[in-house]
């Protein structure tokens, strides 16, 4: 067993997005991150970038009218890696849930930490 387990566990994170929809034929559309208030981040945007969230502010970008501001929510879902120190003090990543070795010694755990072989001679 691999001392300080960690199990690989999902993690979700959720961030949000205004969307200015771009009246061009093109479906074009400007993105920008805001928080949970219903701010956009401005100190993170690029000149370019507060450039072109002023302009959809003002409705017209490049001559072309843009619609107001609707707010989207979307989450993003993943397996973060676990992790186990080995008795040969290296730390094990666990990123299978099947066998994963040591670097250090070449034991064998599973994704819950169990030794499935010892060390290769
Ligand atoms: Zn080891």
């Amino acid at each position: 067993m691999l001392r300080d387990f960690k199990l690989r566990q999902s993690v979700e994170t959720t961030h949000f997005e205004l969307v200015f929809s771009l009246d061009d034929g093109r479906e074009s559309a400007f993105h920008f991150a805001y928080n949970e208030a219903g701010q956009v981040f401005r100190t993170s945007l690029s000149p370019l970038e507060l450039v072109s969230y002023k302009q959809c502010l003002s409705g017209v970008v490049d001559g072309f009218t843009v619609g107001r501001g609707t707010l989207g929510t979307y989450v993003h879902s993943c397996v973060a890696d676990g992790s186990g120190v080995c008795g040969c003090g290296q730390l094990v990543v666990i990123d299978s849930a099947r066998t994963n070795t040591c670097k250090g010694c070449g034991r064998q755990f599973s994704g819950s930490g169990q030794l499935l072989t010892e060390r290769r001679s």
